[in-house]
């Protein structure tokens, strides 16, 4: 099959058609290529908690090497449930409403095979973060876009219509999927706005999946909520989350899924035919960091993140690329209509050749034909290396 006939069948021409993820692998190389300071992918290569990793490399040592429960260890299981009362105040079964799973990815794929099927449309928000899209197209599922209005005011927050949203539901539809904080914008839904889409979700009967794999970061006054712990919501919501970004351990390809036993079955199952179970060691690793690290880890994650934010926005302000303050996530959408080329993947291109700093073009998380003066950027990243890449900002 010729691999535009691929690309149309997945509708990858419709959305994100010229940043795919191999622009952005392309970016990564050629920014190798000029030694300069790769903003583009959000690897996050910060130092990952030595709890977490002492923890993994002992339970390697110690055997943890084979197939675990399919849903994962009772320990991380049980640290996951833990963790969802502090930080939420959710009751959770370990044994029955717990998925360990591979990665938030690996959490999202299961839980669109299990409870969706082909031809259901799916809202998402729009700027949204492409394995959404791409996960529901692959499985024939039909995302809709609803777009959020772009921020009048570099500190002003992206914002929904919710007639909008009301207008983009068709008797296909059956979920919403929500990112809070999200990639790209780094918007915090509000309790208001939770609240609306609760009613929506509601009266629609929808399932709500909602990834909240950047929930502690979060700055200034922002504060992250789940949708599940509103009234009414429990039972409908499948919260996605994982330890990639938390513990800066993106490559252990390891997260969770927390929803009602009613549905964590059929979702387990369809995990189990994909990834058999999450890496086994590397669960014992994310079970330490949860049950030693306390909430001064947590807060400091979040004023770390803060001062890296503070810092590329300054960079990019002073380079003449406005920068919208996110609340949260750890990314910046700036303007880039300053610079040369058509459209975002080329104005990306050509930052990336003027000053060696690797950014990705808004388009990948728009419509065709939307994002094309916005270019993504981000700042995990260590100190370093950041300081770097805000100088050659400078330098345009
Ligand atoms: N969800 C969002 C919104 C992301 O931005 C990312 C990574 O960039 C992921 C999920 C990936 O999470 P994981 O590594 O747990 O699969």
């Amino acid at each position: 099959m010729p691999l535009t006939t691929v690309a149309s069948k997945l509708g990858l021409s419709e959305l994100a058609p010229r940043a795919l993820q191999s622009e952005i692998r392309a970016m990564t190389m050629e920014c190798d290529r000029l030694g300069g300071v790769n903003l583009a992918q959000g690897v996050c290569d910060t130092e990952p908690p030595a709890v977490v990793t002492e923890a993994a490399i002992a339970a390697i040592n110690a055997g943890h090497n084979i197939y675990t429960r399919l849903d994962g260890i009772g320990r991380l299981r049980t640290a996951i449930a833990a963790k969802m009362l502090r930080f939420t105040g959710m009751v959770v079964n370990p044994d029955t409403e717990v998925l360990v799973t591979s990665g938030a990815t690996g959490g999202l794929h299961a839980a669109a095979m299990a409870l969706l099927n082909p031809g259901d449309e799916v809202i998402l928000f729009e700027p949204f973060y492409g394995y959404h899209a791409s996960t529901l197209k692959s499985l024939r599922m039909v995302p809709v876009l609803v777009p959020l209005a772009e921020p009048v005011t570099a500190e002003a927050d992206w914002t929904f219509d919710l007639e909008a949203l009301k207008a983009a539901l068709t008797p296909r539809t059956r979920a919403l999927i929500i990112n809070t904080p999200s990639n790209p914008c780094g918007k915090i839904f509000t309790r208001e706005e939770l609240e609306a889409l609760s009613a929506v979700a509601i009266e629609h009967n929808l399932f709500v999946f909602t990834d909240e794999i950047y929930e502690h970061f979060v700055y200034g006054e922002a504060e992250h909520l789940s949708p599940a712990t509103l009234p009414g919501m429990r039972e409908r919501t499948i919260i996605i989350s994982g330890f990639s970004k938390t513990f800066s351990v993106t490559g252990w390809r390891l997260g969770y899924l927390v929803a009602d036993a009613k549905w964590l079955g059929a979702i387990s199952y369809f995990h189990d035919l994909t990834y058999v179970c999450a890496p086994s060691a590397l669960q014992h690793g994310a079970a330490a960091g949860l049950e030693q690290l306390g909430m001064e880890f947590y807060t400091q994650l979040a004023t770390d993140h803060l001062d890296k934010r503070t810092r590329i926005l300054a960079a990019l302000t002073d380079a003449g690329m406005k920068p919208y303050v996110p609340r949260g996530a750890y990314y910046i959408l700036a303007d880039a209509s300053r610079l040369p080329g058509a459209n975002a993947a080329l104005k990306a291109r050509a930052l990336l050749a003027q000053t060696g700093v690797a950014s990705v073009a808004g388009s990948a998380f728009f419509r065709a034909g939307h994002g094309e003066d916005l270019l993504r950027f981000c700042f995990a990243k260590r100190d370093a290396d950041l300081d770097d890449a805000c100088a050659r900002l400078r330098s345009l």
